[in-house]
């Protein structure tokens, strides 16, 4: 069974999952499209840790201003767990790791990126990034589970499911970190 040892962002304000309804939740209704994962705010260039050991899988391009204006180039990457499950650390401004390397718990990955371009959100933007604007978060790591490998699916782009199709081992990872959580933060 898959366990982590160790929150991604050691230096992160707080230990907080964001939940429902709140910017950043798993699965956020984001009107055309699903939130894949979790979002955990923290700054810049702040330290990403694999919260748990595994084999990288892929270390991919995530999200840059070709495919959408107001995002910024980052970057994915793809562990795998001894149990077979699948943790994507993403919206990173580099990485440190490459395809086919195993990393221990607590070994940096790369470092938090700031996904989106503020001076780019405008009001043809859809709301959510418009209010991640108005809060002045603009740097995370967007994080995902699977039971299994990801499948390529049309339907996802940048951390988000389109057309609401949930892939069948997309998972919740709220539960994954629940004990490394700090519930006074
Ligand atoms: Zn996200």
């Amino acid at each position: 069974m898959s366990k982590p040892e160790f929150w991604p962002i050691p230096n992160a304000q707080n230990r907080r999952i964001p939940r429902s309804p709140a910017a950043g939740s798993f699965w956020e209704d984001r009107r055309d499209r699903r939130h894949a994962g979790v979002d955990l705010y923290a700054g810049q260039g702040e330290p990403v840790l694999a919260a748990e050991a595994g084999l990288v899988l892929e270390v991919s391009r995530f999200t840059g201003p070709d495919l959408i204006p107001y995002w910024n180039v980052t970057w994915s990457v793809l562990l795998e767990h001894a149990d077979g499950s699948v943790s994507r650390y993403a919206e990173m401004a580099d990485t440190c790791v490459t395809p086919g390397q195993r990393v221990q718990a607590g070994q940096q990955i790369g470092h938090v990126g700031e996904v989106l371009n503020l001076s780019l959100i405008d009001s043809s933007s859809p709301l959510y990034i418009q209010r991640l604007k108005t809060t002045g978060c603009p740097a995370m790591l967007h994080f995902e589970r699977y039971s299994s490998r990801p499948c390529p699916s049309r339907h996802y782009l940048g951390g988000n499911f389109f057309a609401g199709e949930r892939p069948a081992n997309l998972q919740d990872p709220t539960p994954y970190f629940g004990a490394l959580e700090d519930p006074e933060a």
